[in-house]
């Protein structure tokens, strides 16, 4: 039996990824969306959350598409009318507001899934076992995309809160928190600012290891090929994850995953996991990847480029 579930946000990472996804699952009936621009055809849409939420006390599970900043009145509101949350990535603007709806959850007991859809990707769980026994010597990972490509016209990206080039790259920041077995914490950054935004377009950071040099360079202006790749260098060779942790490659020679598909299947598994957790009455809330990213706005310096405009 599939259980009801509302999409909140109908934009382009809920048309892309989470609609067809919902809709290929047996456990999903997509009951209801909230937008005031988008809709689904064939489901009932409601302009606010609130007029969902009174109307529609069949649908036990929300769904959250929107831009982090906004995330937080939705989360709570759907939490305190007793629905079960999925988050999008990033789980919210600030680590408090994260840790609010933690115990907003834990109190009512409710599931609360902070989902990061490229820990889903193919070659991510591969990639964490074959590093599992290694020596980490050096991480580099490049993160370079074009916003005019995959996000276009979205101003809230390079507002305060939106996160600039670490949106994309808080991807690379959640693969790379699975698959290490060993720690790591921001060292330094370098934010590349357009002069008419207020986040990054541009940056390079650096993270303490025990043993290796791990470095990030992301951007958010490259034209051309685009590249979504994490390098590790051990004691005993190199494993390269591309196409964001749908591909691996060990001393140059291609890793063979399950997956025919892997990149498409990161949805369909992150709406498995919610199945599981609602089932289960448990939820799962890493925020690792975000202390990264906002231990990099507390210790990057920031330095000017050139104003942007889509
Ligand atoms: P989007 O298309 O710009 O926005 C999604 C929807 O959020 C909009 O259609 C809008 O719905 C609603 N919204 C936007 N600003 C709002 C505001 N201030 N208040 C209330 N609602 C607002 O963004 P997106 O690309 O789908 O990204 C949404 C989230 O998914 C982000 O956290 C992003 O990091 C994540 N994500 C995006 C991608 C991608 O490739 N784009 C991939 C993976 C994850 P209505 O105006 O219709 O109400």
């Amino acid at each position: 039996m599939s259980t009801p579930i509302a999409l909140v946000g109908i934009g382009k990472i809920a048309q892309d990824q989470h609609v067809p996804a919902i809709g290929a699952s047996e456990d999903w009936d997509l009951a209801a969306t909230v937008s005031r621009h988008g809709n689904v055809p064939g489901v009932e849409n409601f302009a606010d959350l609130d007029s969902m939420l009174a109307a529609r006390p069949d649908i036990g599970v929300v769904s959250l598409c929107l831009p982090p900043v906004p995330r937080f009145e939705y989360a709570a509101a759907a939490l305190r009318a007793g629905r079960h949350v999925m988050l999008e990535k990033p789980p919210g603007a600030t680590l408090a507001e994260c840790h609010a709806l933690q115990t907003m959850a834990a109190e009512r007991g409710l599931t609360l899934y902070a989902s990061w859809h490229s820990r889903a990707a193919g070659m991510v769980a591969p990639a964490k076992a074959w590093l599992a026994d290694k020596s980490l010597k050096k991480m580099e990972i490049i993160w370079k995309e074009d916003i005019r490509r995959w996000h276009p016209g979205q101003d809230w990206i390079l507002e305060a809160g939106g996160m600039g080039v670490f949106d994309p790259g808080i991807n690379a920041l959640s693969i790379v928190t699975e698959i290490l077995p060993d720690p790591i914490h921001v060292a330094g950054a370098i934010l590349h600012v357009p002069e008419n935004r207020q986040a990054p377009i541009a940056a390079q950071v650096s993270f303490h290891h025990p043993t290796a040099q791990v470095t990030a360079d992301l951007d958010f202006l490259q034209t051309g090929e685009q590249t979504w790749t994490i390098r590790a260098e051990t004691d005993q060779g190199t494993m390269t994850l591309t196409f964001g942790g749908s591909r691996m490659h060990i001393d140059g020679v291609e890793q063979t995953g399950a997956d025919p598909d892997p990149l498409n299947a990161e949805y369909p598994r992150l709406y498995r996991h919610m199945t599981g957790l609602v089932a289960s009455g448990r939820s799962d809330v890493d925020l690792t990847p975000i202390v990264h990213v906002s231990d990099v706005f507390t210790l990057g310096r920031r330095v000017a480029a050139p104003p942007f405009d889509f």
